[in-house]
């Protein structure tokens, strides 16, 4: 799970983590009283969405003005208009994509006078189990820019987690960060800090970027990226209470409330599997045969008709599918459920693109006996392969 901006600084700043000061703005009309308890003479307008690259966006709408989703201010009116110019529109940025996603807050904080600007990450590493750091003096600027172009200026390593995090980490970082006097003892401070937040938070990365070096020579968090274990949000309702559902893939979402492992992507031929190895062989075979799946989807296990139901919903709601295929393997899952639960479904949004189905194992009889007797336009197959060609054909025709 991801949360804002100013959320994450939030975090960091309960956590003893240098960041600036500011204020979050859900109407135009706060944005006056909110830029006016700041100090000045430089505001930062800041819009407030799940995306990086919000500096160097562009906005859909004219009336947003020219400039990206981070502006800055040099009075309070100043602030105040930049606000009512972002709020509500579409801001689109390298990691959007094109449609972009709608401003719904502004964060508005006080100016920093910046020396220079570097980056600092933490995220899980999976090849080495542990958490690593990933550090550059190439901050502010596209980080996969730099890491295509100019590895040699990343450094990364790892935290052992017998030991845990250590003053020399610290200084490591420092070093490659080319910091010098009182810098090097806050960079200890802060990657003792932001290490310790991340356990403790069940945090998946935490983005600093960019950290800055400020006029007067200290270290400080300006921009703040973080995501979060989901399976481990049970634990963390502090960090729960920061989701932001409007944030979040609306099909993605949906399934999540019925516990369905639902990624969408962005492919025409929708899939609903059982099992998250058959769903990605699935996957593949539809490649395979020259097409490109909508989605990944693992109904799971034991589920109910209503699961199976609300899944082929979902994926029928998906405006990019032009056909669907449903494979399922009966182990747990019985066949006459998924049968059931597809026609349940179809009966309920209807049918306008083609469906494959391809039953296999527990009950698979009375499963073809169901869909059979239902009257619907089914293409019924043997095999994986079967299946994936003969929903290519239907779509591409
Ligand atoms: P991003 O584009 O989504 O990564 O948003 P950032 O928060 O990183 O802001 C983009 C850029 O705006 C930064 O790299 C800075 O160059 C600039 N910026 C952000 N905050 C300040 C500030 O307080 N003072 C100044 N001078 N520039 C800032
Ligand atoms: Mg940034």
């Amino acid at each position: 799970m991801n949360i804002h901006e100013y959320q994450a600084k939030g975090l960091l700043r309960a956590a003893g983590v240098p960041v600036s000061d500011g204020r979050i703005v859900l109407r135009a009309e706060e944005a006056k009283a909110a830029a006016g308890e700041l100090d000045g003479p430089l505001w930062v307008v800041k819009a407030q969405i799940h995306a990086g690259g919000r500096g160097k966006g562009s906005f859909k709408e004219a009336s947003a003005g020219e400039k990206g989703g981070v502006r800055l201010a040099k009075s309070v009116a100043e602030a105040e208009e930049m606000t009512k110019q972002m709020l509500g529109r579409t801001l689109v940025t390298h990691q959007t994509g094109p449609a972009g996603k709608q401003v719904n807050r502004i964060y508005i904080e006080d100016g920093s006078d910046i020396e220079r600007e570097l980056y600092l990450a933490l995220l899980v590493d999976r090849q080495t189990s542990r958490v690593s750091f990933v550090v550059s003096t190439e901050g502010g600027m596209d980080i996969e820019e730099v890491a295509a172009s100019t590895p040699e200026k990343i450094l990364s390593f790892s935290v052992d987690p017998a030991t845990g995090i250590q003053g020399f980490h610290g200084r490591r970082v420092a070093f490659a960060l080319g910091l010098e006097g009182k810098q090097v003892k806050q960079c200890v401070d802060l990657v003792g800090k932001l290490y310790r937040f991340f356990i403790e938070k069940d945090a998946e990365m935490v983005e600093i970027n960019p950290l800055i070096v400020t006029d007067k020579g200290d270290l400080k968090c300006l921009d703040a990226k973080m995501g979060f274990d989901s399976n481990a949000l049970y634990r963390q309702s502090d960090i729960l209470a920061l989701r932001d559902e409007t944030e979040e893939d609306a099909k993605e979402l949906a399934a999540s409330k019925y516990d369905l492992n639902y990624i969408a992507l962005d492919g025409e031929i929708g899939c609903m599997v059982n099992g998250a190895g058959l769903a990605m062989a699935t996957m593949d075979i539809i490649k395979l045969y020259g097409s490109e799946p909508a989605n990944f989807l693992d109904v799971g296990g034991g589920a109910t008709k209503e699961k199976v139901t609300e899944a082929f919903k979902i994926i029928t709601s998906d405006p990019n599918v032009k056909g669907i295929l449903v494979n399922i393997f009966g182990g747990i899952m019985r066949c006459d459920i998924i049968a059931e639960g597809v026609i349940a479904a179809v009966k309920e949004v209807g049918l306008q693109v083609p469906l494959v189905v391809r039953l296999e194992g527990t009950n698979v009889e009375k499963g073809k006996e169901i869909i059979e007797a239902s009257g619907l336009n089914v293409i019924a197959a043997d095999n994986l392969s079967d299946a994936a060609e003969k929903i290519v054909k239907a779509v591409k025709g």
